[in-house]
């Protein structure tokens, strides 16, 4: 039984018939539609004049045929579940009973904490979320981004694209500093300025403001005022986990799983995707999320792996850390990132120059002596291979050397 048929668990269905496993399966999704893939919905998506009907046959994900006989279940939600009887309560009534369960249940966009209607406020995780945006999007418009993420940020490039008036309100320093770091965010903010994008960071949404039952701007921490149009919430995301209530396991911030993909605290049960909170054994420190495309099918590969021999009571494959991956395009230019920048302590250039973003540049950021993640800006795929090269060979000998002890508290210098 598959909790959540978008990417993670798509990939996870390949993956348990590519290890051999030839039983029924059943995958259960609450969207109405053939899982999309997410990342052009803040991208391509809000940019193009596309309808549904043109945009859906372009964004589903494609079927093999390996997966073909696998039952559907479209428009169902998972509702509570029992792990230790093995059973899954549907929304429709339907109680399903099944040998080994993977939850990829994924995670949903975190609101603002206000009573303030909803109208005139947006928020993007779904191809639909997308198309609702995109309508009110017109030339001219004061679109209010809160929240300089990847997403933040790719909704506030596209808007600026289509004539909007963009502001963009961020509590850290600038565009996606909690992802890349200061370096490069530094680099990114005057780039998206350029753009048209105006930014005011290291403040904080205060009050909204409502008139006729719909949102029209709201109050900073610093007492100013912000009119806006469109507001769009791009605050995070929060995993989808109430229906695994009851079961005695660890959900802060998603399912906490072991290296293999195990949820904690059940068995025959596995997570992947965004909603699986596992550890780096490279890098040590806590258990956490990773929020990646990439992610979802490489957690794929471990937790099917798992999944099949715990089925027949065997001993899983030793497990390898997925080395995460990711890549934003915004304003022109492509960040493509591998390895964990978050975990570095120092940052420097490996290749280019940071003034020149343009011509191509490629940082390098290390947690001590390690090579934790490069990030490459307009590099090309040949130069972004190289540096993929670079980090997993760097987390390939840091996990065989035992002496090697990340300190989790060390300060971060120069990001
Ligand atoms: C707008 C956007 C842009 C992105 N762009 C990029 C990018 O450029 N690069 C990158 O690396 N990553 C990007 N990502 C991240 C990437 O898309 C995710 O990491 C990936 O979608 C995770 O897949 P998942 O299957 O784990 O979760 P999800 O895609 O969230 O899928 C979970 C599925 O489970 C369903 N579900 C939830 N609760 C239940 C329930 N109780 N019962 C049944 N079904 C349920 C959901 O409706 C959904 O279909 C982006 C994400 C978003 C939202």
């Amino acid at each position: 039984m598959v909790a959540g048929g978008s990417l993670g668990g798509l990939r996870t269905v390949e993956q348990l018939r590519a290890h051999g496993y030839t039983g029924s399966m059943r995958i259960v999704g609450d969207e109405r539609h053939l899982p999309c893939n997410r990342p052009p919905s803040s991208k391509g998506v809000l940019s193009s004049t596309a309808s549904l009907s043109e945009t859906l046959p372009e964004s589903t994900f494609r079927q093999r045929t390996s997966t073909a006989d696998a039952q559907r279940s479209l428009g169902t939600k998972t509702f509570c579940s029992n792990l230790a009887d093995r059973v899954v309560e549907l929304d429709k009534g339907e109680t399903v009973a099944h040998h080994g369960l993977v939850v990829a249940t994924g995670l949903f966009a975190r609101r603002l904490d206000t009573c303030t209607p909803a109208a005139g406020r947006f928020v993007i995780r779904t191809i639909d979320d997308s198309l609702v945006l995109r309508a009110r999007l017109r030339p001219g418009i004061r679109a209010v981004i809160v929240g300089a993420g990847f997403i933040g940020c790719e909704i506030a490039a596209a808007a600026t694209a289509l004539g909007c008036q963009v502001t963009i309100v961020e509590g850290s320093s600038g565009p996606m500093e909690n992802s890349i770091g200061r370096k490069l965010s530094d680099t990114m903010k005057p780039l998206m300025e350029d753009y048209g994008g105006e930014f005011r960071t290291g403040r904080v949404v205060g009050l909204l403001t409502a008139l006729d039952q719909r949102c029209v701007g709201f109050t900073l921490d610093d007492g100013s005022q912000l009119a806006a149009d469109v507001v769009v919430e791009s605050i995070g995301s929060l995993p989808n986990v109430e229906w695994l209530d009851g079961n005695n396991l660890d959900l802060t911030d998603g399912g906490l799983c072991d290296d293999s993909m195990r949820v904690r605290g059940a068995t025959r049960a596995v997570a992947v995707g965004d909603i699986a909170r596992f550890p780096d054994q490279v890098l040590g420190g806590d258990a956490r999320r990773v929020e990646h495309w990439a992610t979802a099918g490489d957690t794929a590969k471990i937790a099917a792996a798992t999944l099949v021999a715990d089925l027949a009571g065997q001993a899983s494959p030793a497990a390898v850390t997925p080395t995460p991956s990711f890549w934003t395009e915004l304003c022109e230019v492509r960040l493509v990132g591998v390895g964990s920048p978050g975990a570095a302590t120092s940052v420097r250039e490996l290749e280019g120059d940071l003034g020149h973003p343009a011509r191509g540049v490629a940082l390098g950021y290390f947690r001590e002596e390690l090579l934790a993640a490069v990030v490459t800006v307009t590099l090309p795929s040949n130069r972004q291979l190289h540096y993929r090269g670079l980090v997993a060979t760097a987390r390939e000998l840091a996990s065989n050397l035992p002496a090697f002890q990340p300190n989790p508290t060390r300060k971060r210098e120069d990001q």
